[in-house]
């Protein structure tokens, strides 16, 4: 079954959100199998963003990303690395459709309150970047 990795971003941690962004993948039937809080240094909010390094908000996405804690998680279920993508809507919440998790709980293209990974092969660099084999059940 496919697996994919989702954050609640430090917006939405501060918004208090994250409840609802579980909420939500549950209602859609997906399964939770590994849950964790935490706060990343900005190295390794660079690491995890690598291939954004050549883009100009890369340094942004950084900062705020390490500026408070996260919830990361991973999500099994079928298509869930696609599905995951819509029901999170556009990376601007200001473009992302009505009920989507960055309509609902994004401020802006820069804090986008979740981040879903966008292919298979995202997910096997994401997933185990903060899980163990043991931690995902
Ligand atoms: P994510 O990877 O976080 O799920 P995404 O796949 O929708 O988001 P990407 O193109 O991968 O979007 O960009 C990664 C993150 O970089 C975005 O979620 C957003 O926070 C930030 N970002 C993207 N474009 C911009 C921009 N123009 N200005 C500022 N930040 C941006
Ligand atoms: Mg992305």
């Amino acid at each position: 079954m496919e697996r994919t990795l989702v954050l609640a971003k430090p917006d939405a941690v501060r918004k208090n959100v994250v409840g609802k962004i579980i909420s939500r993948f549950e209602e859609e039937g997906f399964k939770l199998v590994a849950l964790k809080k935490l706060k990343l240094t900005k190295e390794q909010a660079g690491k995890f963003y690598i291939v954004h390094k050549e883009r100009p908000f890369y340094d942004q996405l950084c900062e705020f990303m390490s500026s408070g804690p996260i919830v990361a998680m991973v999500w099994e279920g079928e298509n869930v690395i696609s599905r995951v993508r819509e029901i999170m809507g556009a990376t601007d919440p200001a473009k992302a459709e009505e009920g989507t998790l960055r309509k609902l709980y994004g401020t802006n293209v820069g804090e986008n309150a979740v981040h879903g990974s966008d292919s298979p092969e995202s997910a096997a660099y994401e997933i185990p970047f903060f899980f163990s084999g043991l931690e995902i059940v």
